[in-house]
């Protein structure tokens, strides 16, 4: 899935990335939608988690007794059952036992007798399970049934499962799905032939369903009864006797609305151009909703065929993932489509669509590649029929494996969450990340190749190998993230996807230094819990990290194991572990690569490398980069494939030298002497560098001499890296203008956009602050430093990638600072605009610097909500949109809000981006975040508790609080939620941030005083 990002926040990319950098939100992924299943505590009848090793009981509905053995023993243990995967936890242990940490390497008495205790206490645990099976432990002892044992079903019944997983007894093998979907009242009838093989005997089948009303059931040919037990969307048939192994046939027929958020089987409307209203229906599965759709074992590891078949009225269209066998005619004037039986595949790959589209078709290789979009933007399609045809070879040659169907569709939706979905052969998007029109930028174009790459990488990455529980989302993410940078960098070269993937990790970077970040690889159980796997981490993280190893292993090794990973796997599920062994397999480096990537995916957080360097003797140190500085303790150790390069050697990639740093603290020994050392070889590395003061001061100086001695990425790096450390208190504020002294001379984008990008993150933090002498001077700073070249910049068409990216990024800054001359030229492309009736175009990469500006006026803001209104260009709209934020009018702000929310005049799917875009301004952000606070409950109907949207909502009205009152503003508001997201791991990080950015004023403000 590729998120839309609607503005990201943690510190501040979100709050400026769009606004400064890009035309477009970020393309970041984004966590989509699904259901929230909000446990409703009145209906959870019994005991909490942490609680149910006491009260699990055995009674008549027994588990399958493998299942029963294994979920004690975890549970005694301490352990979740959520967390089958033992393969991860054998990682964990594995790599403890490689890094024991210095303090444990001479045991005290105490702590061996501490250790034997817990040794005894272990076996004593494991001789009771062994020998007293069936015995469930209470405070009152050891009991052989108990009275609270399993949840009650709708019926009163009680219902014979208590877990998220479902069972492992029973695996889908096929399902055969036939819906109708009533466009008119909004309702659909399904019936489900699920062919079942039950591997142990057992008593009971469970599977998933939520929000449908069962009409019917039989299992085997005779009619059986469905248990509902509707906190966990589960249904389940109780059998009296144990089901025998083999293979069954469950029928199941039902009815059910529309989905009313984004997921599900949802229905979605538009206008037309002629002023009608046309809608639709659509699927986004991903992560959990299938079930809401059809009953089925909704878990990725649960692959099976689909044969689908869908009854439509003959003026729509049905389309599904596989090509359509056949249409008939149904006696009451309906066509019924089937579509071709489907490979094998996870539920949440699943997708089907009843509208009325248009598209174009062109055959590449043995898939024939469709664009679809409504007949009003069909002439908007053809760039991404291209470029899709083009990646679709780059891909079949580059896994050596063929896209396995014969056609491969991609829909843009007018109403979609997320940014895009990898549903297998029917790509679903948002209509600004598929759809290229007149209006668009070489930036927009960058978006629209990035999320078609991204999809179509999954279309082997998660569809062919997927990861067989949502702890490794990061396979699919990462990966799909990873490939879709290596092959735009490969097939369009011109589109400088470097720089976007540069500054990509660098984000990655920023959010992973908290505390309230999480490993890769991260143990995941609840609803909830998918849904926050939607992140930064997973993604952008997961792709960094796999550009390290990249850089480790040569190119061709990293291919070739990538492809022997994915021909092993075919079909089939993976973990983490897997990938690692089939790269090992094919390298030949000196290094186990599992050891290595288990320091990078298990534990959270990365390294901050410090280099002391006395002559030719280099003391190398890791500790964690941990921004809060509560967290004193901390052993964690990363194994560090170190690049360095020197003065001698430093641009070409044949200079870079690798180190291995896998303790604490290493001495590298230099052949000679050298004048400077720079550590990460073009930032490759998941990891922060600091030198000592010697160290700094000679890059500096020979910066400032000459900025191309080092690559772009790695003067970029440079500037992020410095600011991180000041962030950490490892370096003065005084330190970081140092360095940024040499800009003056710098010329590349990716070193100018990243100074840019930290320095108006201080900005905008003084300017919430109100430090109104301070943000004076700070604005004369950024025009001290950056005016000649914002005045340099042309304002006409311009092809060159890197110089657009660069200008909008100069043109963004320098007309929200309200820099004269980029204002009035500003206002002055508005005019000529608005004199040709719209029809001269301004550059698409300074539209929006132009809105805005235009926006402040009463006359302007008027005219740009009719362009919103009637233009049917989609990234010319959300530009539009986005200078419409900008007014300093807080009662226009409010009307925004309200209208975003309700979904009149503003698609709801843009709420977010409306929250995130208002708080970048001063005029707003207050507004927005009492909106949020006020309208939770509906927000939360909308978009579910922990999705991205909800992330990115929450981060966008918090992260530029600096203040004790905000803070406790922020407390007390989330505490008040409970169950609707008090649990959510952002709200960690909006109260984590908030305190950094207090702790970051407190420490800087003098220093900003002094020397700005
Ligand atoms: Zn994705």
């Amino acid at each position: 899935m590729e998120s839309f990002d609607s503005g990201r926040a943690p510190m501040p990319r979100n709050m400026i990335e769009n606004n400064m950098f890009e035309e477009e939100p970020d393309v970041v992924d984004l966590a989509k939608e699904s259901p929230s299943y909000p446990i409703d505590s009145d209906d959870v009848v019994y005991e909490p988690r942490s609680s149910r090793l006491l009260v699990r009981g055995l009674g008549e509905n027994d588990l399958d007794e493998d299942e029963e053995e294994y979920e004690s023993s975890a549970r005694l243990l301490g352990m979740s059952f959520m967390n089958r995967n033992s393969s991860q936890r054998s990682a964990v242990l594995s790599y403890t036992r490689q890094h024991p940490s210095e303090c444990c390497s001479m045991p005290s008495a105490r702590t061996m007798v501490v250790g034997v205790l817990i040794l005894v206490l272990v076996a004593s645990m494991i001789m009771v399970i062994c020998f007293l099976p069936g015995c469930t432990f209470t405070r009152g002892g050891c009991k052989k049934t108990i009275d609270t044992v399993y949840p009650v079903s709708t019926s009163g019944e009680l219902f014979p499962w208590t877990e998220l997983r479902l069972p492992v007894s029973v695996h889908p093998v096929h399902y055969s799905i036939s819906l109708h979907p009533n466009l008119t009242s909004m309702t659909f009838q399904g019936s489900v032939s699920t062919i079942v093989k039950v591997l142990q005997a057992t008593k009971k089948i469970v599977l998933h369903s939520s929000d449908m009303k069962i009409i019917s059931a039989s299992f085997d040919g005779k009619e059986v009864k469905i248990l509902e037990y509707k906190p966990w969307q589960q249904i389940a048939i109780k059998f009296p006797d144990d089901l025998k192994k083999g293979q069954y046939v469950l029928n199941i027929n039902y009815t059910a609305n529309f989905s009313s958020s984004y997921d599900g089987f949802y229905n979605s409307s538009y206008v037309d151009t002629t002023g009608a209203k046309r809608v639709l229906a659509a699927t986004q599965f991903e992560p959990l909703a299938a079930r809401k759709a059809f009953p089925c074992f909704d878990e990725p590891g649960f692959k099976s065929t689909f044969l689908i078949k869908i009854t439509r009225e003959p003026k729509y269209i049905s389309l599904s993932n596989m090509p359509k066998v056949k249409t008939s005619n149904l006696s009451n004037g309906l066509q019924e489509d089937e579509f071709e039986k489907s490979v094998n595949m996870s539920t949440y790959l699943v997708a089907f669509i009843v509208a009325e589209f248009s598209s174009v078709s062109k055959n590449v290789s043995k898939t024939m590649v469709s664009v679809y979009a409504v007949p009003d933007k069909k002439d908007q399609v053809h760039y991404a029929l291209e470029t899709a045809g083009k990646l679709l070879d780059f891909y079949n040659t580059f896994f050596e494996i063929d896209y396995p169907l014969s056609k491969l569709d991609l829909v843009a939706i007018p109403d979609f969450l997320a940014g895009a979905m990898e549903n297998w052969g029917l790509i679903t998007f948002r209509e600004t990340t598929l759809l290229v029109g007149n209006h668009s930028s070489p930036i927009d174009k960058q978006l629209v190749t990035c999320v078609i790459a991204h999809e179509l990488a999954h279309q082997w990455f998660g569809n062919l190998v997927t990861m067989r529980w949502w702890n490794d989302l990061w396979l699919n993410e990462g990966f799909a993230t990873y490939m879709q940078y290596t092959s735009i960098e490969t097939v369009f070269p011109e589109l400088d996807i470097d720089t976007e993937f540069l500054s990509v990790r660098f984000r990655a970077l920023a959010k992973d230094a908290l505390n309230s970040s999480h490993p890769v690889s991260n143990i995941v159980s609840t609803p909830e819990q998918v849904e926050e796997m939607f992140d930064s981490v997973s993604y952008e993280k997961g792709a960094s990290i796999l550009l390290m190893l990249k850089g480790t292993l040569t190119d061709e090794e990293f291919r070739k194991g990538v492809i022997e990973y994915l021909q092993k796997y075919t079909f089939r599920n993976t973990e983490s572990e897997d990938l690692w062994n089939s790269l090992s397999q094919v390298s030949k480096q000196p290094f186990n690569i599992a050891q290595i990537m288990n320091t990078w995916t298990v534990q959270k957080g990365f390294p901050l490398v410090s280099v002391k360097r006395n002559g030719t003797q280099v003391t190398l140190t890791q500790e964690h980069f941990h921004l809060n500085s509560e967290n004193t303790k901390d052993s964690s150790l990363w194994h560090i494939p170190l690049t360095y390069v020197n003065n001698s050697c430093s641009t070409h990639s044949s200079c870079k030298q690798v180190f291995h740093l896998k303790d604490k603290t290493a001495t590298l020994k230099l052949p000679g002497q050298v004048k400077w050392l720079k550590f990460n070889y073009r930032s490759d590395g998941f990891y922060i560098v600091h030198y000592d003061d010697e160290g700094w001061r000679v890059l500096n100086e020979a910066l400032s001499v000459d900025v191309n001695i080092l690559p772009r990425e790695d003067r970029a790096a440079l500037i992020n890296n410095i600011f991180a450390l000041s962030r950490l208190g490892k370096v003065s504020f005084r330190q970081v203008l140092n360095l940024m002294e040499y800009i003056g001379n710098e010329t590349e984008t990716a070193p100018l956009t990243e100074a840019l990008f930290q320095l108006a993150q201080i900005y905008r933090l003084l300017d919430k602050r109100s430090e109104l002498s301070l943000v004076s001077r700070m604005k004369s700073y950024i025009f001290h430093h950056f005016g000649n070249l914002m005045d340099s910049q042309s304002w006409e068409q311009e092809i060159s990638m890197s110089k657009i990216t660069l200008r909008s990024a100069l043109l963004e800054m320098a007309c929200s600072l309200d820099g004269h001359n980029c204002t009035t030229q500003a206002k002055l492309l508005f005019d000529q605009w608005l004199a040709s009736n719209k029809t001269k175009q301004i550059p698409s990469d300074l539209m929006r610097t132009v809105f805005k500006v235009a926006a402040q006026t009463e006359d302007g803001w008027t005219t740009l909500l009719d362009t919103y209104k009637y233009s049917i260009y989609d990234t010319e709209k959300l530009k539009t949109l986005e200078a419409l934020t900008s007014t300093r009018d807080v009662k226009k702000i409010i009307l925004i809000l309200q209208n975003s929310l309700d979904g009149s005049v503003i698609q709801t799917q843009e709420f977010p981006f409306v929250i995130n875009t208002i708080c970048r301004n001063l005029p707003g952000y207050l507004y927005a975040w009492d909106f949020v606070k006020e309208n939770w409950d509906k927000i939360i109907k909308k978009f579910p508790v922990g999705s991205y949207a909800i992330q990115s909502i929450i981060m966008s009205t918090t992260s530029q609080f600096s203040t004790k009152t905000h803070l406790k503003e922020a407390q007390n508001f989330f505490s008040s939620l409970g169950d609707r997201g008090s649990q959510m791991r952002i709200v960690q990080e909006a109260i984590e941030t908030i305190k950094l950015n207090m702790q970051w004023m407190e420490n800087n403000l003098n220093t900003l005083q002094n020397w700005l």
